[in-house]
């Protein structure tokens, strides 16, 4: 049985969170399967940042720092962005990048664990966070040791400090099951950080449930905060008082307004912070915020795996036989909102997607990745892709392409 056009489309007047969809700019003409990297625009960020520059900013000064709440605006967003990770409000903010974070975070994790050796992280991992591990082990004279994402419940010892792994995987999508390692790391009498970056927004987190300790999530990809929008950081309230991290500036201190020589720690999650917010970035990503008011990570998370089956069964149906084949786990509970597939010529099928208007991306050396945003990719949007991918790979499209540039953005 083939999957029709029209069955997609009843699936379409069937989703409960359809509505959703309305809540982003989306130019037309494209399907944009690429939110897991850079989520589309919610119409509620422009006239906020309309209000933040004019008014904030152009006609109150220096007052909107307390005026237009500037200043909190960290622990503001983060209290908001709780509900969607499964967090209490005082465990999370807004703050640098998710690199940066993962540097302070496993700085202060290891400063709770003296005397272990070992940080422990997921060979495989986006490179950006190895690439931190093993700065931060250089920096504390401490051993770092990869193995894959599923071997980290096995492989940790009373020798690790530390464990680092991503909740679910960039390239693959396969989704860890967090209480389980989460238990298994403490059971070592270790500490997790653990990546959210394809999670938050995307499925649904239980952080206070599973027992992280601590967490970074990025704010640009499915939270839709927009380019460069700073990232989240989760620190367990049990570990709050002990908490110790490497960056510590005036925004992690208690009264920085008293501008006082010595450092006295800021209660809370406050801690986490450094320096001065990116104030615009900061308030963009609270009014991306907006496009998750009334719904659960719950339906979101349910839509999402719809989309990737789907998905899937179109792959299967229109593609498996060019020699396209599937990167992502088939099972829906161990998976992500994104699925990859990999082909010899991935490359250039993704460009002639691209020209036609439907947006992947591209992960060296072979693999097509397909990002299912549940707010606003309809199931439809899904047969449409499938099927150019069919017209492309039969046709050999690429071949056409104008080559690529040396040094571009892929
Ligand atoms: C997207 C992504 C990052 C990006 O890191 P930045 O420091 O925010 O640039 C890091 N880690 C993972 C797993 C990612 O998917």
């Amino acid at each position: 049985m083939t999957i029709a056009r029209e069955a997609c489309l009843a699936q379409d007047r069937d989703d409960p969170l359809a509505f959703a969809r309305e809540r982003f700019e989306l130019p037309p003409g494209v399907i944009y399967l690429d939110g897991n990297s850079l989520g589309a625009l919610p119409k509620s960020v422009q006239p906020r940042m309309e209000d933040a520059i004019r008014r904030e900013w152009g006609r109150d000064l220096i007052a909107s720092w307390n005026t237009a709440g500037w200043y909190t605006a960290p622990g503001r967003a983060g209290e908001r962005l709780a509900r969607l990770l499964g967090a209490k409000p005082g465990e999370v903010t807004i703050t640098d990048s998710i690199s940066v974070n993962l540097f302070k975070l496993l700085v202060a994790a290891a400063r709770m664990r003296p005397d272990r050796r070992e940080i422990l992280a997921e060979a495989g991992n986006f490179p950006s966070d190895n690439h931190i591990v093993e700065s931060v082990a250089r920096l504390l004279g401490l051993e770092p040791r990869f193995v894959p994402a599923g071997e980290i419940a096995s492989a940790v010892t009373r020798d690790t400090a530390v464990a680092t792994l991503s909740h679910v995987n960039y390239r693959t999508a396969e989704m860890q099951d967090m209480a389980a390692v989460t238990a298994a790391i403490h059971a070592a009498g270790a500490l997790v950080v653990w990546d959210l970056a394809h999670s938050s927004g995307a499925v649904e987190l239980d952080l206070d449930g599973s027992g992280a300790d601590f967490a970074v999530g990025c704010g640009y990809k499915y939270l839709n905060g927009g380019p460069g929008s700073p990232s989240h950081v989760f620190v367990a309230e049990r570990h709050q008082a002990a908490f110790d991290q490497p960056l510590q500036g005036w925004f992690g201190h208690a009264d920085p307004f008293r501008f006082e020589d010595g450092f006295a720690k800021a209660p809370g999650i406050r801690a986490a912070l450094c320096s001065t917010p990116p104030i615009l970035s900061l308030l963009a990503f609270e009014a991306a915020l907006d496009a998750f008011d009334g719904i659960a990570m719950r339906d979101v998370a349910a839509k999402g795996r719809a989309l990737c089956d789907l998905f899937i069964a179109l792959a299967d149906e229109k593609l498996a036989r060019f020699g396209v084949t599937l990167a992502t786990p088939r099972d829906g509970s161990r998976r992500g909102n994104h699925v990859s597939l990999r082909h010899p010529e991935a490359f250039g099928i993704v460009r002639a997607l691209i020209a036609r208007g439907i947006v992947g991306d591209f992960r060296a050396p072979d693999a097509m990745r397909f990002g299912f945003a549940p707010l606003y990719i309809r199931f439809v949007d899904i047969f449409d892709a499938v099927a150019a991918m069919e017209e492309v790979i039969a046709t050999g499209a690429w071949r056409e392409l104008a080559p690529v540039e040396a040094g571009a953005v892929t």
